[in-house]
């Protein structure tokens, strides 16, 4: 969807302005990170998405009886401000109105998951692609059937999630597992580590602090963790390296996109995998090549071959704003499911009106849809799998 198509489009409301906004905030720090350092540049080289949102909130502001004679530099600075205190009262949900556009000059995660609903952050969706793309290749090239391709994505996805750094003799040790090799000789594993991390050559062995949670490194003592979720100044632990010769580090888009959000997935494929519901259920991390998050079969364990009695669809959602992410879901429809789940981390199910938002932001797009927090979720997958097997 264009800039154009989406001034037009239905969701003509205040989400647009701010969506807008984020992205032409996104285009603008993405520029001056080229360009070195600097005052942002104003007049006609500002992006098209920032144009339209700031017509947008002129016209806000302007039905309020008042023709408002901020400038781009103004309505910038507004931008480091929760937008509850800007002079336009916007329609948002109040979880959402505490949030700023920019922290200092850095996009605030409210910042980034509206400006994905526009689509301009080229470089982080470009990385992005370009990871799941390595990630089917070295799966269909490990894969000698389907079964084995799915289960060799699930794999290599799950290690994107639990190293946020990694040497070069974790790397060929994965690569003696996934062996493939393309045409010039490299494995295709080797070709998914260097989408998905930054190289640092280095022969020495190095020490790595990773907050306990969420596995991103930190650094100094009292740093905080950046991640969603996360406690400042929480628990660490070290991790030891030892390079041959070059040690990785996620980079910023695969760290954002595919790691951090996947952390409650690691969650739920853990405590479902426990022994008490062994043998009562079949998990599958990333069915299909990623079709869903989680499936979660019920078998009936009476006869030699166990048979499926239920399925339990999951995706697993964790983002900041509940009403982008109602707007924007949309289930799969590849697999059949008796259930469809979308699960939330407890940090966000917990948080004032999330979950209330969410659903309404459903409401009558998306159907036959539970939103179920994380911890509510195991519990309903044991007690089902209980009243299954009796
Ligand atoms: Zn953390």
């Amino acid at each position: 969807m264009d800039t154009q198509d989406l001034a037009m489009s239905s969701l003509d409301d205040d989400y647009l302005t701010v969506t807008l906004l984020a992205a032409g905030l996104t285009e603008i720090v993405n520029r001056r990170a080229q360009a070195g350092s600097g005052e942002p540049t104003t007049g006609s080289l500002l992006p098209p998405a920032w144009r339209v949102g700031f017509a947008r909130l002129w016209l806000r502001w302007a039905e309020l009886g008042e023709l408002p004679a901020w400038s781009d530099l103004e309505l910038m600075a507004l931008c480091r401000w929760p937008m509850a205190s800007w002079p336009v009262t916007l329609t948002l949900a109040d979880a959402d109105l505490q949030h700023s556009l920019l922290d200092g000059d850095r996009l605030t995660a409210f910042a980034e998951q509206g400006a994905r609903f526009v689509g301009p952050d080229v470089e982080a969706s470009w990385t992005e692609h370009r990871v799941y793309d390595a990630l089917r290749r070295a799966a269909s090239a490990n894969g000698g059937s389907p079964a084995e391709t799915y289960e060799a994505y699930a794999c290599l996805r799950r290690f994107l999630i639990d190293h946020a750094v990694v040497d070069d003799r974790q790397v060929m040790a994965l690569g003696r597992r996934f062996g493939a090799r393309d045409n010039t000789g490299q494995t295709y594993v080797q070709k998914l580590i260097q989408a998905a991390y930054n190289t640092q050559p280095s022969t020495e062995r190095q020490r790595f602090q990773l907050c306990s949670r969420c596995g991103n490194v930190v650094t100094g003592r009292r740093a905080p963790c950046g991640t969603a979720g996360c406690v400042k100044g929480g628990p660490t632990r070290f991790v030891d390296l030892d390079p041959l010769a070059v040690v990785y580090e996620l980079n910023r888009a695969t760290r954002r996109y595919i790691h951090d959000p996947g952390l409650v997935e690691a969650r739920l494929l853990d405590s479902l995998s426990g022994d008490d519901l062994s043998g009562r259920i079949r998990v599958t991390p990333y069915p299909l090549l990623d079709r869903l998050d989680v499936l979660v079969e019920f078998l009936d364990g009476g006869g030699r071959e166990p048979q499926v009695t239920e399925t339990w669809g999951i995706e697993a959602k964790d983002q900041v704003s509940a009403p982008l992410l109602g707007r924007l879901f949309v289930w799969p429809d590849d697999i059949e499911c008796d259930r469809r789940i979308l699960a939330l981390p407890m940090h966000r199910a917990r948080r004032g009106t999330y979950v209330a938002d969410l659903r309404a932001a459903l409401d009558g797009r998306v159907n036959d849809v539970d939103v179920v927090d994380e911890d509510r979720l195991i519990g309903e997958v044991r007690k089902r799998a209980r009243e299954l097997s009796r």
